[in-house]
């Protein structure tokens, strides 16, 4: 049987080194042995658990957020709730019942998801089925018709493949796949260097850029300032700016070596928000944060929502409540709370989006 293992080392051999960059695509998002075109990688039985796997109550706290969104908005009808690589849909499916509290905002819903994979889209479809709205899906935001939007994203920028580049003898140099003598692959720097990277480093250490997330904050930031909207963005990354190489692989809840198994296992970056954030504001949107995930998810009410859901439940279940709510708020080793981060953008005519905190005025 052929691997995308195979498929990469016959495409080094007749073309020469890839990127990590074009790995990292490769292995997320090949049509045929992609990472996530053909599987179910999430929960227990999965490779990663996500925030909306881990509870009902995140999906259904951005709901309600979205429902607050779109009455600053001014009510728009219709209005486009679009998701970003939305996994098994439970986020949207725990979005859309808990908005059945505001009937009018369900009522505006035209909800997109927008999915490069196929079995996933599925999943999502058949989850969906009965949410009571109409849903459609799309490959790119373009796709998604003209009008204002509220844009969902959770653990999508971690899936967009990155560049690095290694500082070697003074200079900076891509970082590179090619085969190793165990035919196997194996990391390597381009003979070239990259003279239009003026960042100072020590020998050795690494940068990363994400393309492919600059694009789409550009093309994101622009939509919300020429259509209206408002977009929430959660990942795990870092704030600030910093070196360092960031790129993992996770197979059945652990880290392995990202190039041992190509297509087999989730390959992610931490996500550089003050990049991101960067890009986004070149727009003219306005951009939120980031704030911790733990901060963000009180702020808009889950001590309250966990103490309601305990209160109806049994003893049991009213434990997991306690014990997922923590996962995703906590601070601590193992716990979401500060690893995890929400970026908000929005039209700058807007007003701050609930559990942000108002930003500076852009200096004219
Ligand atoms: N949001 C979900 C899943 C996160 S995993 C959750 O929190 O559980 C990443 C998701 O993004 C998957 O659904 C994957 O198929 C999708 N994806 C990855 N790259 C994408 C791209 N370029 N465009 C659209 N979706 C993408």
């Amino acid at each position: 049987m052929t691997t995308l293992l195979d498929e990469m080392k016959a495409l080094i051999a007749l073309k020469g080194p890839i990127t990590v960059e074009r790995y990292m695509e490769l292995s997320l998002a090949h049509p045929e042995f992609g990472y996530y075109m053909n599987r179910d990688p999430f929960g227990a039985t999965g490779d990663f658990t996500t925030s909306p796997e881990i509870s009902q109550m995140f999906g259904e706290l951005i709901g309600l957020w979205a429902a607050e969104v779109w009455s600053s908005m001014g009510a728009p009808n219709p209005v486009r709730l679009v998701e970003l690589g939305p996994g098994r849909g439970t986020l949207m499916s725990d979005a859309l019942r808990a908005a059945r509290i505001v009937p009018e905002f369900r009522a505006a819903l035209d909800v997109w998801l927008m999915e490069t994979s196929p079995t996933l889209a599925a999943m999502q479809h058949e989850l969906l089925l009965d949410a009571g709205v109409a849903v459609a899906w799309a490959q790119s935001l373009k796709e998604v018709p003209e009008g204002p939007a509220i844009v969902i994203g959770n653990e999508f920028l971690d899936a967009l493949p990155v560049r690095q580049f290694v500082r070697v003898n003074g200079q900076w140099r891509e970082r590179m796949v090619r085969l190793n003598d165990e035919d196997g692959l194996a990391f390597d720097v381009a003979s070239a260097p990259e003279i239009y990277i003026r960042a100072n480093a020590r020998e050795g250490e690494v940068l990363e850029v994400n393309p492919a997330g600059h694009r789409f904050m550009f093309e994101l930031g622009g939509r919300l300032v020429k259509q209206g909207g408002v977009a929430l963005l959660i990942d795990y990354g870092h704030a600030v700016t910093g070196l360092g190489d960031t790129l993992q692989a996770l197979r059945a809840h652990r880290y392995v070596d990202p190039l041992a198994m190509p297509g087999e296992c989730d390959l992610t970056a931490h996500v550089d928000f003050a990049a991101m954030a960067r890009s986004a504001a070149a727009t003219g949107a306005a951009v939120y944060g980031p704030i911790d995930q733990g901060d963000f998810l009180r702020a808009i009410g889950i001590d309250l929502r966990t103490k309601a859901l305990a209160e109806r439940a049994g003893p049991d279940r009213a434990e997991e409540l306690h014990q997922a709510r923590n996962r995703l708020v906590g601070k601590g080793k193992g716990e979401m709370g500060a690893l995890f981060k929400a970026i908000a953008l929005a039209n700058r005519r807007l007003p701050t989006p609930p559990g942000f905190h108002p930003v500076a005025a852009r200096p004219a």
